[in-house]
């Protein structure tokens, strides 16, 4: 057993902290140690609900979350809050999953927060985070709360690792819903319009119109259709509202299924990124740049550079 099992499986924080950054490191003993820990406690990870959260930044992310999650955890649920932020890696710091932005749950004996693994790729990011999210789970958090920044990649990593993926967006809907990208959107099970309480009429209509969009957007035999809900992460009101819809979802769409085809799908990805680090190596990283730049100066056409290093692939 690694020395870190026990303790996380019976819920220590400090272990799971520990376990965390063992996960986070890139050093290859590190790695291997971090893989032994994850195969140990896998058999006791999954009895969770996995939330994924978006919106603009501004929209309240962490206002909501705080919210959110103070009201679940003082209701005796175990709620841990993980962030997948790409561009912590650029600037070396973390913006989100910071602690100071949710001061209340942070201090809560129930919950768990951890800033968003800075450094290494968007894959990296979200491979690390996938593995956090087991580790929570072994040491007995029964609610994940995965955050993302909502404006690009990340979103899709993260609804490829949650069960449900929750959208939230401003009460002047009609000028934000340009600003989101359709992509987004079409990840959305729950769409929550916060800040309701700064404008509660244009919260109603807002919520209205992402009603109509998630019809357009939801094809007739979807086994669950998306819920756009009005919130106020400052006020709490809808707060409840929007937990009962995630245990809706929960009770009408096969998590298990969905979880089974995540990670078979976790599998591809894995190694399609391995092949392809194999590959390179194995050609060398000059010999690709250099058919790159040939094909780029149309000495060479692109089928004609990719069977130079690979032959086979067209006969
Ligand atoms: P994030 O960037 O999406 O994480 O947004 P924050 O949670 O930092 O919130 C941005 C600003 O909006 C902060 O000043 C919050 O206090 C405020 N805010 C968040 N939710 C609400 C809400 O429901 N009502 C009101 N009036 N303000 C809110």
């Amino acid at each position: 057993m690694h020395p870190l099992a026990l303790p996380l499986l019976s819920g220590s924080r400090r272990a799971l902290a520990k376990a965390i950054t063992l996960t986070e490191s890139t050093r290859p003993e590190h790695e291997v140690q971090a893989q032994r820990l994850q195969a140990q406690v896998l058999p006791r990870a999954g009895r969770s609900i996995r939330v994924g959260l978006t919106g603009v930044p501004g929209v309240g992310k962490s206002t909501f979350i705080e919210a959110l999650g103070v009201w679940l955890a003082n209701q005796g649920r175990r709620v841990a809050v993980l962030a997948v932020d790409p561009s912590s890696a650029r600037t070396g710091g973390s913006i989100m999953g910071d602690k100071t932005r949710m001061p209340a749950l942070t201090v809560h004996p129930n919950a768990f927060i951890r800033p968003s693994p800075s450094g290494g790729t968007l894959g990296g990011v979200a491979r690390r985070t996938r593995e956090t999210i087991t580790l929570c789970e072994a040491a007995g958090y029964d609610v994940l709360l995965v955050e993302t920044v909502g404006v690009g990649q990340s979103e899709t990593q993260v609804a490829a690792m949650t069960d449900l993926f929750v959208l939230l967006t401003l009460p002047n809907a009609g000028d934000e819903l340009q600003g989101i990208k359709r992509g987004i959107m079409e990840l959305a099970d729950l769409c929550v319009v916060n800040k309701a309480d700064t404008n509660p009429k244009a919260a109603t209509r807002a919520q209205t119109e992402l009603r109509t969009a998630l019809t357009l957007l939801t094809p007739h035999d979807a086994p669950w259709r998306p819920v756009a809900l009005k919130a106020s992460a400052v006020t709490g009101e809808g707060i409840p509202e929007v937990w009962a819809q995630v245990e809706q979802y929960a009770a009408t769409v096969d998590l298990g299924a969905r979880r089974h085809e995540q990670t078979a799908v976790w599998f591809d990805d894995l190694l399609r990124e391995a092949a392809w680090k194999a590959f390179r190596a194995g050609v060398g990283a000059e010999r690709i740049a250099q058919l790159r730049a040939e094909v780029q100066a149309g000495a060479l056409t692109p089928v004609q550079g990719v069977q130079a290093l690979l032959p086979q692939m067209w006969t």
